[in-house]
């Protein structure tokens, strides 16, 4: 049968450069065609990370990490490819000398993306200890041995570091379940290159040996290699977007000014609150503070001075509310407090309380002050109630605080 590249007897274009491209896979091993795949996926990965931080579709500092993680992989590979058949100690020595910088590489990014120490100390050692024993291993006329055995343990060192900042920062920041799979991810590789060292320590006949030889070990390293070194990069793909769905999601319940819980996070509470009271009969109180004549602030003081008052309001009310209180930025120059396990009289003291220290701290612009007040109207919840009627109660209780004066807690029941 005609070979493909052959149109009608005719070769088309590239076919010499198809036909060489056959004879090369022809002649390869199976342990030289895993490495081949793995390479390309590897540069596949490197060119996912690239274009995703170049269009600043992931975080671009660990995603250019991660290229650099996957390149080393890549030229290990190469490498290893170069020295086939002769079993070059040179090109050999080498992949195993330069294989660590790959998890240093892929730990620095995942530090970076976690918020965990960046360890440069620690890298820059295993960077001395990679380059002493690459070269010891180069003079020597590279011992399998000692190539295998070194490079292996490094690895397996790398990796377990960063399984332990994954498993120590991931939660926080990717959430519990995503951490959990790339910190089992990468602890599968570092026993896969742990038992290779120990493999090559104990056995040292069968496998301390090229990693291009189609032995029984190698060939199980590179089939365990290929879908782990892939599988890490999809876990961090996904533990990249779950970043950013996180990230999202708080940002949509966080007020830009005061930094305190916005209007959507109050109201999911006070969901769940009303909830608890018709479930369990947990009374609840929901406080409404708002600015007195703030108008006249920003009229007489500017709009950024206005702001800092908000910003001021804000966090004297976060910090005198108890600390199971939930304190959000309402709207405008209003503010809610939702008081979970309070009943009438605690809500009134907390009320007047918080009333008492808006008055009592004024603002301080440079050495002026700002003498600012709230009204507060005060509601308790009650069982079967929506959450628009009992916010009705309170801008009722807090109307009435408005008429009669300013600056006081009045309650409707
Ligand atoms: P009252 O005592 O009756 O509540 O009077 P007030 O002046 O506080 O109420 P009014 O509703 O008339 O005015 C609210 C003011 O709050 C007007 C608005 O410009 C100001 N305000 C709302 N949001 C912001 C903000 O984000 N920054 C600043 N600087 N001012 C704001
Ligand atoms: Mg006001
Ligand atoms: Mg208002």
């Amino acid at each position: 049968m005609a070979p493909l590249w052959r149109g009608a007897g005719k070769p088309v274009l590239g076919a010499v450069e198809l036909r060489r491209y056959a004879g090369v896979m022809a002649s390869l091993n199976a342990a030289e065609l895993l490495m081949g795949v793995i390479l390309l996926l590897q540069a596949l990965a490197a060119a996912m990370w690239g274009l995703g931080a170049r269009m600043k579709a992931v975080p671009t500092v660990p995603a250019w990490h991660w290229v650099g993680a996957a390149g080393f992989a890549v030229a290990v590979m190469a490498l290893s490819l170069l020295g086939r058949g002769v079993g070059s100690w040179l090109s050999h020595g080498l992949s195993n000398m330069i294989a660590p910088g790959s998890f240093i590489l892929l730990r620095l990014g995942l530090n970076i993306l976690l918020r965990a120490e960046r360890a440069d100390g620690e890298h820059l050692m295993v960077i001395v200890v990679a380059v002493c024993c690459g070269l010891v291993g180069v003079s020597q006329g590279a011992p399998w041995l000692w190539g295998v055995a070194y490079s292996s343990l490094l690895n397996a060192y790398c990796l377990l570091r960063s399984a332990q900042a994954v498993q120590a920062h991931g939660p926080l920041e990717i959430g519990r379940g995503a951490a959990q799979v790339l910190a089992a991810t990468l602890l599968g590789l570092a026993l896969l290159f742990l038992s290779r060292a120990l493999l090559a320590l104990t056995l040292p006949q069968q496998s301390a040996r090229p990693i291009s030889d189609p032995t029984e070990a190698n060939l199980i390293l590179l089939t365990v290699l290929l879908l782990l070194g892939l599988l890490v990069h999809l876990v961090l793909g996904m533990a990249v977007t779950l970043r950013l769905v996180r990230r999202l999601h708080e940002l949509s319940r966080r007020d830009a000014l005061t930094g305190l819980p916005n209007r959507r996070a109050a109201d999911e509470l006070l969901d769940g609150l009303l909830a608890r009271q018709r479930d369990l009969g947990s009374p609840f109180a929901l406080l409404l503070v708002d600015a007195d004549h703030f108008k006249r602030v920003n009229d007489s003081q500017g709009h950024a001075i206005g702001d800092r008052a908000l910003v001021h309001l804000g966090a004297l009310l976060q910090r005198h509310a108890r600390s199971v209180d939930l304190v959000a930025r309402f709207g405008g120059e209003e503010f809610v407090l939702l008081l979970p396990d309070c009943d009438h009289d605690t809500a009134l003291q907390v009320a007047e309380r918080l009333r008492q220290e808006v008055q009592d701290e004024p603002l301080r612009l440079g050495g002026r002050k700002l003498a600012l007040s709230v009204s507060v109207g005060v509601a308790l919840g009650q069982a079967g109630e929506s959450s628009a009627a009992l916010l009705v109660r309170a801008d009722r209780a807090l109307y009435r605080a408005k008429n009669r004066g300013r600056n006081r807690v009045e309650f409707e029941a």
